[in-house]
């Protein structure tokens, strides 16, 4: 075959090898760090809520190739959620799940999605999401109120799963990523009494403000994270922390609560579920 002379294709490309949609991610390889993204294609992840930070996760995911992305939420697209990424307004009234589907689809076909609209907590809907997380390889925190949290906290406990868990105030000005590994790293509940790592988080409210950089900030170290992890590239961060109106980013080393009421029995080492 004729070497290929289009100024597009990088030099250091071999000339057998057509571009495809992730040759820019695996250009990632060229500069000396071994990581596979065709694994990506084998891997399950749940994202718990599709607002401001799951839409954005969910689509980043989808354009890395992730086999398969579980999808929940309960609410449907309001005129409020148009100034997130990735609504459009001939989606108000449809739910979340299902748009978001949409564009997973439209974005790259070779992503399966598993869209379920209902309250993960609410029977039915709560089997559901217990299977999905029990089969997933990572579980993302998209949901926005305290009870909601700490029930995705404890399936993710109770199966041993990754949560990337992360959230923002509700002055959208500030926001936090923590990376929970059960049984080996703090969970929710042990940093919840951590003074100054979540003391912008109201608990039991839903957010008001919404600024769609903020979401962007936060859903992006997120996704990074879960990314790092599955790709086991560098180091995956414990506890990091932004401030929009300073602009500071803070990373706190978090401990186990050897008395939390979520995970204190949870034991890594152990093959069985918590
Ligand atoms: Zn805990």
């Amino acid at each position: 075959m004729e070497p290929k002379s289009s100024p597009d294709i990088a030099p250091n490309l071999a000339p057998d090898i057509a571009p495809d949609r992730y040759t820019r991610l695996k250009a990632i390889k060229d500069f000396g760090y071994d990581i596979t993204w065709t694994d990506l294609a084998n891997r399950t992840i749940t994202i718990a809520g599709v607002g401001g930070l799951g839409m954005i996760t969910a689509d980043i995911l989808a354009r890395c190739g992730v086999g398969q992305l579980n999808l929940f939420d309960k609410d449907t697209v309001d005129t409020v959620n148009l100034n997130r990424i990735g609504f459009l307004e001939s989606d108000i009234g449809k739910d979340k799940v299902s748009v978001i589907a949409r564009n997973i689809n439209q974005i790259n076909p070779d992503v399966k999605t598993r869209p379920v609209h209902g309250d993960i907590m609410n029977f039915g809907v709560e089997d559901l999401f217990d299977e999905a997380v029990a089969n997933s390889d990572a579980v993302l925190m998209g949901v926005d109120n305290y009870p909601a949290r700490m029930f995705v906290n404890q399936k993710c406990i109770n199966h041993k799963k990754p949560l990337f868990n992360a959230g923002v105030s509700r002055s959208a000005l500030s926001g936090f990523v923590q990376s929970i590994f059960p049984g080996k790293t703090a969970c929710l509940q042990c940093v919840a009494r951590v003074k100054g790592t979540n003391e912008n988080l109201e608990r039991g409210a839903s957010c008001v403000a919404s600024l769609p950089t903020t979401f962007a900030i936060i859903a992006g170290i997120q996704t990074q994270e879960t990314l790092k992890f599955l790709l086991g590239l560098g180091t995956v961060l414990d506890y990091i922390t932004y401030n929009a109106l300073t602009g500071d980013f803070h990373q706190f080393q978090t401990s186990r609560d050897p008395h939390c009421s979520a995970c204190s029995t949870c034991d890594s080492d152990d093959d069985t579920d918590c």
